[in-house]
């Protein structure tokens, strides 16, 4: 069977393989299996897939869009009440009322007006979403993110002043550079704010990040096979 016909076998055919990679990179680094949570990046990924993936014992999902999100997951939550939902994509100041609705944790608040405006939405809803700051360790100027040297300022105003419930950083690293050193840069940006959760680590690379301390992982085409068009 050629891996084209695998994957309409079986839409998570790279889930057992994902489960098992994550279980070897923590005994290689000496961490409980328990210590990475397995975040299945399901941006194009339709609903049906994700009853089957719930099924499977796979809890945890980060979806880009708002409107996507918004569109697949309120139905198959009120079925599976236990289902975990990640913003891991950029998110506009204008959605940030029906962000703080739908999401249990938002990993990419990198700017004040976003954090002053999920303050706001928190008060109103009475939720408070747990959040990732967005560090552009590589500073690329395409790409989202605070940068290295602004963050721990950046961490005093979301904690202090808009006191968001922020468990730790979060980065992507340039494509074209080995990921370590931002796994490591990240690292020690977390270290000294004291924030113990590290987002970082995707299909080509979440092993390695693991290694380098990573909490939770975005995974998406390693376990639902590479997406039938690409979601910015
Ligand atoms: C799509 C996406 C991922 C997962 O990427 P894969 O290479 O398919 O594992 C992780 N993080 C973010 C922010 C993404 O948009």
């Amino acid at each position: 069977m050629s891996d084209d016909e695998l994957d309409r076998a079986d839409p998570l055919s790279g889930l057992d393989a994902t489960r098992a990679a994550i279980a070897e990179a923590c005994a290689r680094a000496g961490r409980s299996t328990d210590s990475v949570t397995l975040v299945a990046a399901s941006k194009t990924v339709p609903r049906e897939v994700l009853g089957k993936a719930v099924g499977r014992g796979l809890h945890v999902y980060g979806e880009n869009r708002v409107q996507e999100a918004q569109a697949k997951w309120p139905a198959l939550r009120a079925e599976h009440p236990g289902v975990e939902l990640h913003l891991i994509g950029p998110l506009q100041t204008n959605k940030a009322r029906d962000a703080v609705a739908l999401f249990d944790v938002i990993h990419s608040v990198d700017r004040f007006s976003l954090s002053e405006a999920l303050f706001r939405q928190g008060e109103k809803q009475g939720r408070r979403p747990k959040v990732f700051v967005q560090v552009n360790t590589g500073l690329e100027r395409q790409k989202a993110g605070v940068a290295p040297s602004d963050t721990d300022m950046f961490l005093e105003i979301c904690r202090g002043k808009h006191e968001l419930d922020v468990i730790g950083l979060m980065c992507i690293p340039p494509v074209d550079e080995p990921s370590e050193e931002h796994f490591v840069q990240l690292r020690e940006i977390a270290e000294r704010n004291g924030l113990t959760s590290l987002s970082m680590g995707m299909s080509g690379d979440f092993a390695s990040a693991i290694e380098h301390g990573a909490t939770h992982v975005r995974v998406g085409s390693a376990i639902f096979g590479n997406r039938a068009y690409p979601a910015a």
